[in-house]
């Protein structure tokens, strides 16, 4: 309850972020003046293209270059806050580009709701400070006729081959790690052979998969992704960008440091499984460096760990299966980790910033605690999220004294505060209005009738508050013939209205919460648990579908009072002692209220 409002995204005066190995190398860059030298034309292109643009006004560039085969999810979030990030703190720009190099599966969905992922997380690729930064976002595909033209600059100067060896002979003598690889019977061809069978790759001579193109390096390298790479392939695929024009394919990691180039990136920074193609991508661009083609000086890799987050999947491939095999009700189910699942849960921006934050970015891998991103979620949502009573699992409390006291059919009017603390310099939210009449719900949980030892609620003879309301003295129950109770009953202590003169002459050790039968809302409230079981629901190729947590989704009706069942969608509120809730984004209605619980008070993950 003390912990103090976080802003992430500006941090107090005074105080500075924590730093990085990736903050130090680019304040090094900056120091140095490595890319000062650097033009930009205001778009992507060549050398030529940035040759007679004046300098670059963005003192860095880096990138976010998702494929758009699915809806991003938390680990992506934590590399959009990095790179947008690191842009925002250091004058420059991150491009938003899409990776469709892969005429595979693309959808218009989803590039659009990555782009709103990107702009709902708080970061935008238009902006340098003042200046204007980027066109992005960039598609990779619009770089095809480069890349061709960079695969007959490899050929011309003897730095690629057209290989015809069946994939099993490619495999096979690509040697493996204790056993160099075998030259090619077509790595020895001219430069003028290799341009006329790639042309005819190109033509569509070939069929499928007879030849791919290959960069030629060094057979016995230590590292086997130095050994001949393949850079293109044939593939007859209809492109969503370019349609037919191309039956021939550049390979990621051919395809990926030419995008880099041509967007004068100045840091691209990837994930540690490409640690071991960095060489290759110094040495391509160094290659088309020198042939003139791309503009000097080349971008620089650097590979941080991914986020890995217990109970959490993140692969968009496994994810898009939880979606089709029904697992889950669909990419935002609020139960899945993407950015449309979890802001569906109530997560915030300022929560997610938060937790990259805290996370930080190391070289070395392991698993993030998945308390620690509910608990910026909470940070966030203590100080701003609005109070309200709801009643989740609930039985009728009868104030049978109520009639000879204040009245049959009297309602008395109650409030409470939206916030017990306000932040400074927020303005005071209005007070909640809700009204007390003869009957309230109350929770089941808070009667019983042969109080177990310590039990501070409701039983015969005992006095408690409700909250906000009156100080009330139960008398006993009705049960229904299998013994359940039906309606819990008490006596009004009048003259004890909360905020009245005399209110705490009669002293009670719980104030219990409560909404009215009068004015209380019929709601449907999802309550929402982990997806899974394990910690670790992939690990090591296990099957996660095996760990899927049965009760990860109960369903309950309970009343709210006033205040929130008037709520705006994606609303979010603290319902007192419960959690945090937000009103569904789809499915809530003011007058018809649908809740999802965010997440609890306390941490009950160890538990
Ligand atoms: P997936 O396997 O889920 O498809 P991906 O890495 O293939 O993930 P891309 O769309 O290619 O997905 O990723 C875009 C960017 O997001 C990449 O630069 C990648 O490094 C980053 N990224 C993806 N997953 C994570 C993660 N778990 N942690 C940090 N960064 C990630
Ligand atoms: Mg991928």
């Amino acid at each position: 309850m003390s912990s103090a409002p976080h802003t992430p995204a500006a941090p107090e005066e005074g105080t500075t972020k924590p730093s990085n190995f990736l903050r130090q190398i680019i304040e090094h860059d900056l120091a140095k003046g490595t890319y000062a030298s650097r033009r930009w034309a205001g778009s992507p292109g060549d050398a030529a293209h940035h040759a007679s643009a004046s300098h670059d006004p963005a003192k860095i560039r880096t990138r976010f270059p998702p494929e758009p085969n699915g809806y991003l999810h938390i680990g992506h979030a934590k590399s959009i806050c990095l790179n947008f990030g690191l842009a925002r703190d250091y004058d420059g720009v991150c491009h938003l580009r899409f990776d469709d190099t892969n005429p595979e599966k693309e959808d218009t969905e989803y590039v659009d709701s990555i782009i709103d992922a990107v702009k709902w997380l708080g970061f935008d690729w238009a902006q340098i400070g003042q200046a204007p930064g980027s066109a992005a976002p960039y598609q990779a595909s619009d770089y095809f006729d480069f890349m061709y033209r960079a695969a007959e600059a490899l050929i011309e100067r003897g730095h690629a081959y057209v290989d015809e060896q069946s994939p099993e002979e490619m495999r096979t003598n690509r040697g493996d790690f204790s056993r160099p690889g075998i030259d090619s019977p077509y790595r020895s061809r001219t430069p003028a052979e290799n341009l006329a069978r790639f042309r005819e790759m190109r033509d569509g001579k070939l069929a499928d998969g007879a030849a791919v193109l290959r960069a030629k390096i060094a057979m016995d390298s230590p590292n086997i992704n130095l050994r001949d790479p393949a850079i293109y392939r044939i593939r007859r695929a209809t492109h969503h960008n370019t349609g037919d024009q191309w039956c021939i394919y550049p390979m990621y990691t051919f395809a990926h440091p030419i995008e880099d180039a041509l967007e004068q990136i100045t840091h691209s920074i990837c994930t540690l499984e490409f640690e071991d193609q960095r060489p290759f991508y110094d040495w391509l661009l160094e290659r088309l460096i020198e042939a003139g083609l791309l503009a000097a000086p080349a971008p620089h890799q650097y590979e941080f760990a991914r986020l890995n987050l217990t109970y959490v999947i993140t692969s968009k491939r496994k994810l898009a299966q939880l979606v089709n095999e029904g697992k889950v009700s669909g990419w935002d189910d609020p139960r899945m980790p993407t950015i449309v699942g979890l802001r569906r849960r109530g997560y915030t921006p300022t929560a997610l910033q938060l937790f990259a934050e805290r996370i930080g970015v190391t070289k070395s891998d392991s698993w993030i605690d998945y308390s620690t991103l509910e608990g910026c979620l909470r940070e966030d949502l203590e100080s701003q999220a609005h109070r309200g009573m709801a009643v989740l699992d609930p039985v009728k409390l009868v104030l049978t004294n109520w009639d000879e006291v204040m009245g049959a059919g009297h309602l008395e009017p109650c409030s409470l505060p939206a916030l017990p603390h306000v932040p400074e310099g927020q303005p005071e939210p209005a007070a909640r209005e809700f009204t007390i009449g003869k009957e309230v719900w109350i929770e089941r949980e808070d009667f019983e009738e042969v109080p177990p030892k310590g039990y501070k609620r409701l039983f015969p003879g005992n006095k408690v508050r409700l909250k906000g309301g009156y100080v009330i003295e139960c008398t006993g129950c009705e049960r229904d013939a299998a013994g359940q109770v039906t309606e819990v009953h008490a006596l009004l202590v009048p003259d004890t209205k909360s905020g009245t003169p005399g209110a705490d002459s009669v002293k009670v050790k719980a104030a219990i919460t409560w909404v009215g039968v009068a004015d209380g809302v019929a709601a449907e409230i999802r309550l929402y648990d982990r997806l899974f079981s394990d910690a670790h629901p992939d690990a090591g190729g296990k099957d996660f579908l095996g760990s899927l947590n049965p009760d990860s989704l109960k369903v309950v009706t309970g009343y709210v009072e006033p205040s929130l069942a008037h709520a705006e969608p994606d609303q979010k509120f603290q319902f007192e002692r419960h959690g945090y809730f937000v009103a569904d984004r789809q499915d809530h209605v003011k007058g018809q209220p649908v809740f999802n619980r965010a997440v609890g008070l306390k941490d009950s993950w160890g538990k």
